[in-house]
């Protein structure tokens, strides 16, 4: 017997298709990087993503082409993202703050045929555009009157290019597992690897974001994306937001507290980053007495959120908080902690704990976890293993890599450690080559950093294991102070309040700057080298 169903392609123009039949008015706001904040919709930007389409074929682009999008989070940049696999080409970010070696090796290694480029980010495109061999068009994200003199030649203007073009473009066709986009991981230890997106992995993956268990985002909502379209995936808030039909403010390049604090203005009620941007805003807030009236919810991942954000955003503003987990090679959704009935019945201290685990895994999404030899542990909310993912937007293989990157059934190892509670709530420890083994037992160093930030005087904290001779490795903290140089004693009481004596740091280091990776997390791979640079000892 046969089924008795359509083919129906899972291609992302199809979600372009749907915002601009069912929601073509709704606002689309975004910072633009000429300067002024500007206003169109889901309409005008499917007409601009079509026209764009149209452009890229007539400058050559054949089904399976590579172009590198250098760009900030904005309208423009949202005509772009359908554009690309509109046309049948193969969208790949580019983090500018990638060094310039490793935007190399990127650019290269997907074999980029075309590079997009906002007009402010042209010079890191001029210091490494000798070493691109293989790139035949750059266009310049912007109009005529913002073209900037530059020592390449041949440079396009986007907005040239669409205007040239007439409406109608029909999109290029094709199996929904064909290749849509690509994003690399950050490549902390070794070359940044490859995660190739196809149309049906991106359409799955934003269904299940959608879901009212996870984002729970519609059309009600006003979606500021603060995360870069170009980290890992834009967390799927470009593909997400117009399948629902939201509204969507596009936050441009200025990502301090008050540029972001005037874009939330605007009617935001939905909104996405890393912890460090909301620290930053929080005390923005604070030091100018702000409120957030139209924000409901914010969505924080990337990074373990500590619990004083939490209660900041939820007792002071009334901002629900959505910690979220995943990662690149996930597209990036992992679990989201939004509240099961089981756990609004829990008392709000309680419900509090839970907000510190990153929640539960949507449909589509399996999750388990194991101990080293690859048994599996129990969901007890106390064992502690390696966690493994699988689902229908979960790497198998990274581009171009001879092997699979899962085992024979299908695993994936995240790299990461947790535990899970019955109710499937999963706790990140830590990422597994960042776990401190002290005397045969493992000791979070996450736990231990979020502990350390919730003093007020502490701005940012790192743990890490330094070798030692009888214990293996012991953990000390290093703090970034605040405006005021904390306490040690009082830090370390607030540790002892939580942690068992074994568990504590051997000491605490103060440093002016933690070092980050491109993407903004702190880097435990620099830290360890700054401090053997300083030839930092343990306390005896
Ligand atoms: P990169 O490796 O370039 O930082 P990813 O964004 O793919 O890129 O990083 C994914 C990793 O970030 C995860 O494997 C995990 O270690 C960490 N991570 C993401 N979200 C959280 C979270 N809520 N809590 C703790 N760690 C997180």
């Amino acid at each position: 017997m046969q089924a008795s169903m359509q083919e129906f392609p899972l291609r992302v123009s199809e979600i372009i298709d749907h915002a601009a039949l069912l929601h073509p008015d709704r606002p689309v706001f975004g910072r633009s990087i000429e300067g002024p904040i500007l206003e169109t919709s889901w309409r005008e930007i499917h007409r601009d993503a079509k026209k764009f389409a149209a452009a890229l074929i007539g400058l050559g682009l054949k089904k399976g082409d590579v172009v590198g999008v250098m760009a900030w989070n904005t309208p423009r940049h949202l005509s772009v993202w359908y554009g690309i696999p509109g046309a049948g080409g193969i969208n790949h970010t580019l983090n500018p703050r990638l060094f310039a070696d490793q935007l190399v090796y990127i650019i290269n290694h997907a074999q980029d045929r075309f590079l997009m480029v906002d007009f402010d980010l042209l010079p890191v495109i001029e210091t490494i555009i000798d070493q691109l061999p293989l790139i035949e068009k750059i266009i310049v994200m912007t109009d005529r009157n913002h073209m900037p003199d530059s020592k390449i030649p041949d440079l396009l203007c986007y907005e040239d290019l669409i205007a040239a073009q007439p409406n109608g473009f029909d999109w290029v066709q094709g199996d929904e597992h064909e290749p849509c986009g690509i994003c690399y991981t950050s490549g902390t230890t070794g070359d940044p690897k490859g995660v190739v997106y196809s149309h049906r992995s991106n359409v799955l993956h934003a269904m299940a974001n959608c879901a009212a268990d996870m984002m729970g985002l519609s059309s009600n909502d006003r979606i500021m994306p603060v995360v870069p379209l170009f980290h890992a995936n834009g967390w799927s808030i470009a593909y997400s937001a117009p399948m629902v039909g939201a509204s969507v403010v596009m936050p441009g390049r200025d990502m301090t507290p008050q540029g972001l604090f005037e874009m939330l203005e605007l009617g935001v009620t939905f909104t996405a980053a890393v912890p460090t941007i909301w620290m930053q805003l929080l005390q923005y807030l604070e030091q100018n007495n702000l409120t957030l009236p139209s924000l409901e919810k914010v969505i924080i991942g990337g990074a373990s959120c500590p619990r004083s954000v939490v209660e900041m955003f939820q007792n002071k503003y009334g901002v629900q908080v959505l910690h979220a987990w995943g990662m690149t090679e996930m597209s990036p959704l992992g679990t989201i902690c939004s509240f099961k009935p089981e756990i609004m019945e829990m008392a709000p201290d309680n419900r509090l704990d839970i907000q510190e685990t990153v929640g539960h895994a949507p449909f589509s999404v399996s999750l388990k976890i194991t101990d080293d030899t690859g048994n599996d542990l129990p969901w007890d909310g106390k064992t502690q293993g390696r966690l493994w993912a699988k689902g229908a937007a979960v790497v198998k293989r990274y581009l171009k890599q001879e092997h699979d990157a899962v085992d024979v059934k299908g695993w994936f190892d995240t790299g990461d450690m947790a535990s899970i509670t019955s109710h499937g709530y999963v706790r990140i420890t830590d990422r597994s080559k960042d776990v401190i083994k002290s005397g045969g037992e493992w000791i979070s160093s996450i736990a231990l950093e979020n502990c350390a930030v919730a003093h007020p005087d502490v701005a940012e904290a790192a743990a890490i294991g330094i070798p030692h001779p009888k214990w293996g490795e012991r953990p000390i903290l290093v703090i970034v102070a605040g405006e005021t140089r904390p306490d040690i004693s009082e830090i370390m009481a607030l540790m002892a309040a939580k942690f068992a004596k074994w568990q504590l740091p051997d000491d605490i280091v103060f440093m002016a700057k933690i070092p980050h990776t491109a993407t903004g997390k702190i880097s435990k791979l620099l830290l360890r080298k700054k401090l053997a640079a300083q030839n930092y000892m343990l306390p005896v």
